[in-house]
């Protein structure tokens, strides 16, 4: 009698636990632009398959909390000092965290890192079918190898190793046989000025990405302090409008305070971040109005008025003298930390109505 009580007492309650879960998970803060979706994505980071610190579902969970659209784990190839723990398998890392990205709406691409003295240096390679394939002896021949798969291949961290920094022969070679379609212009905590160069002289696409090997310490994200993303604008979230979007170089990189990218997609995203209204006070030749920055990056504008700051998610009022009779008025400015080529920030105009 008592275990039948007893029974029904755990059978309710399992009835009672309901079979849905809820989760939050952060949201950044930079707008769709031109028609695409502005896809949130680090396409270089380790596990313990090879000398990261951490199982491949944390770089899930991880790109979940700081609000990624899609992520690609890149365990190196030919360096896995901790093989004799970890047996080598170049796929284990995707299919460990498959499930979990698919069920966090994380697209999870199968990549890995070809790692070769430098120069030539590092490569990532992204999209592949068949990891093993790239484990050759010839550099070239595991750059053709993921070629071979339809992959995506980009240059990682150019100028890490002061000493042979440069662009080499071998460069010129993947660049001419379209071996190499990417660069990263940012890799961790720094940025490379002769990548950005590059990629602009060259037309590869620009890459930003953490290269994490520890766990991501979950501090709060702010304008200045996340992780560095390549910003790809793709026309649905999938893989295949992402692998599209790569190829075709429509990309821009968010690194600390920063977006770098070409003028067009930079543009784009200042016009739909930043909303001016019309005046709302007007005394003599002085008016007073507001400008909105919906996104989270801090934007610095500077022209004829002197430097200024538009917060990110924040509205700000701007107080400035106008010809008393001009019913429009236009304000030339630069926004310094949209970078269209190294040192140079993206000009904009800010038309305000004064009717
Ligand atoms: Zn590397
Ligand atoms: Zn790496």
């Amino acid at each position: 009698m008592k275990l039948k009580v007893i029974s029904l007492i755990v059978i309710t309650c399992l009835l009672l636990v309901p079979f849905t879960t809820a989760e939050a998970k952060h949201k950044i803060n930079i707008p769709d632009v031109l028609g695409y979706k502005t896809l949130k994505c680090d396409f270089h980071m380790h596990t313990v398959f090879s000398d990261g610190a951490v199982w491949p579902t944390v770089r899930v969970d991880e790109a979940e909390r700081e609000g990624l659209d899609a992520i690609a784990i890149a365990d190196h190839i030919e360096y896995q000092p901790k093989k004799k723990d970890i047996p080598t398998n170049h796929s284990r890392p995707y299919e460990i965290a498959l499930r979990r990205a698919q069920e966090k709406n994380i697209l999870l691409i199968k990549a890995a890192e070809i790692t070769r003295e430098t120069p030539p240096g590092h490569f990532n390679a992204l999209f592949l079918q068949d990891i093993n394939l790239l484990d050759t002896e010839e550099f070239v021949d595991a750059v053709k190898a993921a070629n071979n798969q339809g992959a995506f291949v980009f240059w990682n961290h150019p100028g890490w190793k002061p000493k042979f920094k440069g662009w080499f022969d071998i460069h010129t070679q993947l660049y001419e046989n379209l071996l190499m379609q990417g660069i990263e212009v940012v890799n961790g905590n720094t940025y490379y000025p002769d990548a950005h160069k590059w990629a602009l002289e060259k037309n590869l696409t620009m890459m930003g990405n953490s290269d994490v090997h520890q766990p991501m310490v979950g501090t709060e994200i702010t304008s200045e302090n996340h992780r560095p993303m390549t910003l790809v604008f793709a026309k649905e979230k999938s893989i295949k409008a992402l692998r599209e979007g790569l190829i075709a170089g429509r990309t821009a990189v968010w690194f600390k305070n920063q977006l770098i990218g070409k003028p067009n997609y930079l543009r784009a995203i200042f016009k739909k971040a930043v909303k001016i209204d019309k005046p709302y006070l007007r005394r003599g030749d002085t008016i007073w109005f507001e400008v909105t920055n919906n996104s989270d990056i801090d934007i610095l504008v500077q022209g004829g008025l002197g430097k200024l700051t538009l917060p990110a998610n924040a509205i700000t009022i701007i107080k400035t003298k106008v010809d008393s009779k001009a019913e429009q008025t236009e304000l030339r400015y630069k926004v310094t930390n949209f970078l269209i080529a190294p040192e140079k920030g993206l000009p904009v105009n800010l038309n305000i109505s004064l009717k």
